[in-house]
């Protein structure tokens, strides 16, 4: 499980709706990414009102 916001996230849950892959979910008012399933398309970055979403370089 990666924890991609350590700190900003405002548990809006917009990732968890963009993702079409079921990768990421927000637990705790934090969202946290399956990178076993994240193909790194970006979808849940850029949606992002608070831009705290990075991903890992392919
Ligand atoms: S980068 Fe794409 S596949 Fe990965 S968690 Fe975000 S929306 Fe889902
Ligand atoms: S879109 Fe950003 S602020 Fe909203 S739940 Fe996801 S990581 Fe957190």
């Amino acid at each position: 499980m990666g924890n991609v916001c350590s700190a900003g996230c405002i548990g809006c849950m917009l990732c968890t709706k963009q993702c079409e892959f079921d990768a990421i979910h927000v637990e705790n008012n934090l969202a946290h990414i399956d990178y076993s399933k994240c193909t790194q398309c970006g979808k849940c970055a850029e949606k992002c009102p608070v831009k705290v979403i990075t991903l890992p370089k392919a």
